[in-house]
């Protein structure tokens, strides 16, 4: 029933136990209801004709499985964390800069930046289907494209943030990001206290896939 299993970790096995309390020939509904079998069905017949290379795929998902990851948004945010001037450029006019730490490609072409505040708390979805940006956090995890996720975390952010385990006190704001294939949304969660001179791959270690998403929060350091 809800996210908290983990704390700050969810899995798609907690979300798909939540009631399907969602239509599901609601508009914003656009993946098939057995995606995997479709896209394999696809591949095939791709393949077939000639149009893909199946170990060019391979190639593509192994990439983005193994070497693009999370730890590259970790490296961004720490380094928005420690240096006000590369902070400012990131929030104002990002991809120049992104493009410099070759942080930069597919599915990552048009990002923003948003930062998490003691007034504002963001948090990212999809309500389409499930974009995300690769080339900072690699593949989306599974919740990310769940029904549930995209259309309850609009509806009633506060209570899916406290499924996940983040509280926001009702004083703070809540604003939620919806992707598009054209715009993706990175979050930089508010650095932790106690944190004060550590250098920025101490400070990665603390940045979570989650807090970039904003289900999350960072680390403290003792954790
Ligand atoms: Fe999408």
């Amino acid at each position: 029933m809800h996210f908290r299993a983990g704390q700050t970790r969810a899995t798609s096995a907690n979300l798909a136990a939540m009631p399907h309390d969602h239509d599901h020939d609601h508009p914003h509904t656009l993946l098939p209801p057995e995606p995997a079998l479709r896209v394999r069905a696809l591949e095939t017949i791709l393949t077939e004709k000639g149009l893909i290379d199946p170990a060019a795929l391979d190639e593509i998902i192994e990439t983005y499985q193994h070497k693009i990851g999370p730890q590259n948004g970790a490296k961004v945010v720490a380094r928005i964390w420690s240096d006000p001037t590369f902070r400012k450029g990131m929030l104002d006019e990002p991809m120049p800069l992104l493009e410099e730490l070759e942080f930069y490609g597919r599915q990552g072409e048009h990002m923003v930046i948003v930062e998490n505040t003691p007034e504002v708390h963001n948090v990212v979805v999809c309500t389409l289907c499930s974009c995300y940006p690769w080339p900072l956090l690699g593949i989306p995890p599974g919740w990310y494209k769940s029904d549930a996720y995209r259309s309850r975390v609009v509806r009633e952010p506060r209570k899916v943030l406290a499924e996940f385990g983040v509280d926001v006190p009702d004083d703070k704001k809540v604003r939620v990001w919806d992707s598009t294939a054209e715009v993706r949304y990175l979050v930089v969660p508010e650095r932790p206290e106690g944190t004060e001179g550590m250098d920025e791959d101490a400070l990665a270690a603390l940045v979570t896939r989650d807090s970039m998403i904003g289900t999350g929060l960072a680390l403290r350091p003792e954790a």
